[in-house]
């Protein structure tokens, strides 16, 4: 359930139109940061609204390998690898 108090919320609804959603599906959407630190600096927010990471229990594992296994594809998309040889060993050391 979201939270309409909760700007990620928001965000994963589609509400705040003018954040691109790179990744979107009915669980969890990905986006780059407002302010990125760095050039891929991208947030993976859930669609239910967890107030604090205490929230989730073993339950919620698939959940997070989903989104870890989406920023990886993000991140590393095969076509890039395929170009940039060189690139296979940052995407190995996110894979770990
Ligand atoms: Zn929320």
């Amino acid at each position: 359930m979201a939270d309409d108090n909760c700007i990620f919320c928001l965000i994963s609804d589609g509400r705040i139109p003018s954040t691109v959603l790179e990744v979107e599906n009915d669980d969890f959407v990905i986006f780059q940061d407002i302010k990125p630190a760095s050039q891929h600096h991208y947030l993976a927010v859930t669609k239910k609204h967890y107030a604090s990471l205490k929230d989730l229990n073993k339950s919620h594992d698939s959940l997070v390998q989903l989104m870890e296994n989406a920023l990886k594809d993000l991140l590393c998309p095969r076509e890039f690898l395929s170009m940039m040889p060189s690139s296979d060993s940052i995407c190995r050391r996110l894979s770990r």
